[in-house]
């Protein structure tokens, strides 16, 4: 359907993005990590828009189990099942299609996969510290504030934005960056840095 397509280009942004940024995502994770989170995203969500390329009358559901299916094969490290395991088990919320209502169930359910597989909470340095303020402000403003998708997804983003700020002067308290101890202060955290880039192009499509 038409929002599966829409979907399957959303999908082929992001992996023009991460592409674009695998460079500096590695750069950040070469500081607290090891250097090798923009191949892992690269390779993950390359593999993903083949995937989602092939499937033949897209719908949203299945263009997200088959993109975090494809991530969590490809992507590997920590955030492979973290970024695609959740994004499976979230996908059954779009199960009767794409709208504002079962994007906040989608986005809710897919934070709370998130915080559990990870066990990290806000603060602790990791993408929970972009995808909450991401997945709450989305919630209100839809929820709460009425406002339209689009506006509300820009809002997420804007939040998502400062969720990455944030990771800067806290301590890793999850993932490798959390061996570092004290020394992890000062450093962005790469895995909330694809977040945002994610949300971005999710922002730039759909608008
Ligand atoms: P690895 O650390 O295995 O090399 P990546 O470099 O691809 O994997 O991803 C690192 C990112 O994964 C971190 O920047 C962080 O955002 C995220 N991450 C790591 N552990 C956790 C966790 N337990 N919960 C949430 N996010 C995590
Ligand atoms: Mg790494
Ligand atoms: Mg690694």
């Amino acid at each position: 359907d038409d929002h599966g397509v829409a979907v399957v280009a959303a999908v082929e942004a992001i992996a023009e993005r991460i592409e674009a940024e695998r460079d500096y995502l590695t750069e950040l994770d070469s500081a607290i990590g090891d250097a090798d989170h923009g191949g892992n995203m690269a390779r993950g969500w390359a593999a993903a828009t083949e995937a989602a390329r092939d499937l033949d009358d897209p719908d949203p559901e299945t263009v997200c189990k088959t993109v975090g299916k494809t991530l969590m094969a490809e992507v590997g490290g920590a955030s492979g099942p973290l970024f695609g395991g959740s994004l499976v088990f979230a996908s059954a919320e779009l199960d009767d299609g794409l709208t504002a209502e079962s994007a906040v169930a989608f986005a809710e359910t897919y934070l709370t996969k998130v915080e559990e597989r990870g066990d990290a909470r806000v603060g602790d340095q990791t993408i929970v510290d972009a995808l909450t303020p991401t997945v709450h402000t989305f919630k209100k403003s839809i929820e709460t504030d009425d406002l339209p998708p689009l506006e509300a997804l820009a809002k997420a983003v804007d939040a998502a934005e400062r969720g990455v700020a944030f990771t800067v002067p806290i301590r890793a308290r999850k993932g490798r960056a959390s061996y570092l101890g004290w020394r992890s202060v000062g450093h962005q955290d790469p895995g909330a840095t694809s977040v945002l880039y994610i949300l971005e192009e999710l922002l730039a499509t759909a608008a």
